[in-house]
């Protein structure tokens, strides 16, 4: 597996991108794309719930 960002092998401790830089470039793409719901719940796992089931679709 390779991350997606920049094509070099994944760390694990940040899959599926290799470093928290690439996982932050994607999300920021998300957040500028169409998941633009705000963050305001103090609770994340909920919210990673939610956007790693749109992720796979
Ligand atoms: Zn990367």
């Amino acid at each position: 597996m390779t991350c997606p960002i920049c094509t070099k092998d994944t760390d694990p401790k940040f899959r599926p991108f290799c470093s928290k830089r690439c996982a932050n470039i994607d999300l920021s793409k998300w957040l500028s794309g169409s998941y633009a719901i705000p963050t305001n719940e103090p609770d994340l796992g909920d919210e990673d719930e939610i956007v790693l089931s749109e992720r796979l679709n």
